[in-house]
């Protein structure tokens, strides 16, 4: 039988949104695996995640130690090793921990190692199919991992179905004390929060969110027209940012913000997965973009083909004539 376990993320005592999405993946990978939920950290918030886990894993792996109560890939590889049996197959987020954690991981347990992966297609023999997406969304490729001596594999948050509900009754083993020797040569220093900014996008129900389609400076001012007509605020891509047109605070994205809005509008956005890894809790996203082969639109609710700079006008006059 194929053995999985879910290296699961939280803060705070919170899974990460992931954690609901690992069970689909595993399911693909396997219908008959059994899958694991593995956490690591320490105190009262590694207790609350793993027990939460319990109604969505059939079987739950703590490892508490002190030196696990900060994010530090060097020190949470040595105890997975030394916890996670030989020949398994591991699944872990595709966000910046998991890029660290990941591919040392499959050195330390001689596995296969695949990366960023948005689907699977099952096991034929000792050979995993899986697909990844490359070009910003626009071609799919196909993977073929060995997994005779086991994988480790990073999945793209949001790729796979959350399973929602109660769907385990499983318990949580505490395997601290297999966790072994977790001197390291990185040391956590501190974590630095992040500037909430001007506004804070992360509160707002609806996000008016501009791309490089926006095409100039002085065209924000539309965007920020139409927020106003819809009483929220305007959220950007990175190469907003980058450009120095909005600040920090306002980008949506792996290395920007996570917003959960009820309603996404995504003006001249192409829809890579690094803008779209900071989109949470399934939105209706409404993309508006002047070509009809945006990857956008393969997630977008709803689709208009359209310039923006002419769009977003009319759109605010309609508004404000309701
Ligand atoms: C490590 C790393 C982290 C990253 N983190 C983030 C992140 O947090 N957030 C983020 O957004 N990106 C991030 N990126 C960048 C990301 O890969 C993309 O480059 C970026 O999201 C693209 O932004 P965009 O969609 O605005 O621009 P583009 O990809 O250039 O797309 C612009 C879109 O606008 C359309 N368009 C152009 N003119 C018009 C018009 N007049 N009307 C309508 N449509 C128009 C085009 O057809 C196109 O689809 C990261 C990249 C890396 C490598």
């Amino acid at each position: 039988m194929t053995q999985i376990f879910a290296y699961i993320p939280f803060s705070n005592g919170v899974a990460e949104d992931v954690a609901m999405e690992f069970p689909t993946a595993a399911a693909k990978i396997d219908k008959g695996a059994s899958l694991t939920a593995v956490l690591t950290g320490s105190g009262a918030d590694l207790d609350k995640a793993a027990n939460d886990m319990t109604g969505l894993y059939a079987e739950v792996i703590k490892i508490s130690h002190g030196d696990l109560a900060y994010p530090n890939a060097e020190v949470v590889r040595k105890a997975l090793v030394n916890v996670i049996p030989a020949g398994s197959i591991v699944l872990a987020p595709h966000n910046t921990f998991g890029m660290d954690l990941a591919p040392g991981l499959s050195v330390k347990m001689n596995a296969s190692y695949a990366a960023d992966i948005v689907d699977f297609a099952g096991v034929e023999g000792t050979t995993l199919k899986a697909s990844r997406q490359e070009l910003g969304g626009a071609v799919s490729t196909h993977v073929a991992v060995d997994i005779a001596s086991g994988a480790v594999i990073t999945i793209r948050p949001g790729s796979f179905a959350a399973v929602e509900g109660k769907t385990a009754s499983g318990a949580v083993v505490d395997k601290s004390a297999n966790a072994g020797d977790l001197s390291a040569k990185r040391k956590f220093l501190e974590v630095v929060q992040a500037e909430v900014g001007d506004v804070d996008i992360t509160k707002a129900d609806v996000l008016v969110s501009i791309g490089r389609g926006i095409e100039e400076q002085e065209n924000i001012e539309i965007a920020e027209e139409l927020a106003k007509a819809m009483k929220t605020v305007v959220s950007c891509s990175r190469p907003i940012v980058d450009a120095k047109w909005l600040e920090k605070g306002r980008q949506v994205g792996t290395s920007g913000k996570t917003v959960k809005p009820k309603v996404y509008l995504a003006m001249g956005i192409s829809g890579s997965f690094q803008h779209l890894g900071g989109l949470k809790g399934n939105p209706f996203i409404v993309a508006v973009n002047k070509n009809p082969k945006a990857p956008i639109f393969q997630v977008a609710d709803v689709g208009i083909v359209a310039n923006i700079i002419e769009f977003m006008p009319e759109l605010t006059s309609a508004i404000n004539d309701l």
